[in-house]
């Protein structure tokens, strides 16, 4: 289960924070590491904070968007400094955990951190399914990246330990990945695009509030083939009325 969960770092600015994020997750028996644009690459600042988690940092993948790192993800997390930026469903890390360990069991999950400095844009956000906050003081919120990312690793941890004694919950239904969805959103922007419903110039905030739908409800595979389907089925009637 560890095995399936993915620690992303998107751009981050100073690579010693990386290491010091692998040294984090190979302590909590994590291992999967993708940086998104980082600022650097990571080299020897990073390695001197990894200390024994260099291996990490030599099999971490880089690649160049958030949607990318996550393609393959069934389940995201993306974790933010600010309690509620956004009208997103929220989860604590506790929660959070739990949902890892639940869906960790059938396919890869991404557990998403932002910049040092201005953490994740709303974009960024809202291609995760949940948004996680670490309760901290509200006076001062912000952790380290590294502190973020081990204590939502502890967490992961923790529930995987508790399990182990007693009993892994049993696995949900079958989910698209991320980049299923992804496929299923842009057919859904060309269709109503093409319909009229949203006018090309001026596409407004309908395609969010769809996304937040779609997060909200959550389709599984079968229910996301007769959406296309249904998507399919009107753009071939459109064309045979043409
Ligand atoms: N000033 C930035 C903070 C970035 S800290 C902001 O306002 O968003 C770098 C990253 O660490 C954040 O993007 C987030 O992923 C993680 N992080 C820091 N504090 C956190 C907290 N209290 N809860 C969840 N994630 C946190």
């Amino acid at each position: 289960m560890l095995d399936n969960v993915r620690i992303v770092l998107v751009n981050t600015s100073d690579q010693r924070n990386i290491g010091s994020a692998a040294r984090a997750m190979k302590t909590m028996g994590i291992s999967d590491l993708v940086l998104v644009n980082p600022k650097e690459l990571p080299d020897s600042k990073a390695s001197a904070l990894a200390a024994g988690a260099t291996d990490i940092l030599a099999k971490a993948r880089v690649v160049a968007t958030l949607s990318e790192a996550i393609a393959d993800c069934q389940l995201t997390f993306a974790a933010s400094a600010r309690s509620r930026t956004l009208d997103w469903p929220m989860t604590t890390p506790r929660e959070a955990a739990a949902k890892v360990l639940q869906e960790g069991q059938q396919g890869t999950v991404a557990l998403v951190f932002g910049r040092e400095a201005t953490g994740l844009t709303n974009e960024e956000l809202q291609l995760c399914h949940y948004h996680t906050h670490i309760p901290a003081n509200p006076e001062y919120s912000s952790l380290n990246l590294a502190m973020a990312v081990q204590t939502l690793c502890y967490e992961v941890r923790v529930a995987y330990l508790d399990a182990k004694q007693s009993h892994f919950p049993e696995a949900l239904g079958d989910y698209p990945t991320a980049g299923e969805m992804e496929g299923f959103y842009m057919h859904l922007q060309r269709a109503i695009t093409n319909s009229g419903f949203i006018v090309r110039n001026h596409p407004g905030k309908v395609m969010n509030k769809l996304r937040r739908l779609y997060t909200r409800t959550r389709p599984d595979k079968n229910e996301l083939n007769i959406l296309r389907g249904i998507l399919t089925s009107f753009e071939r009637n459109n064309k045979s009325n043409n």
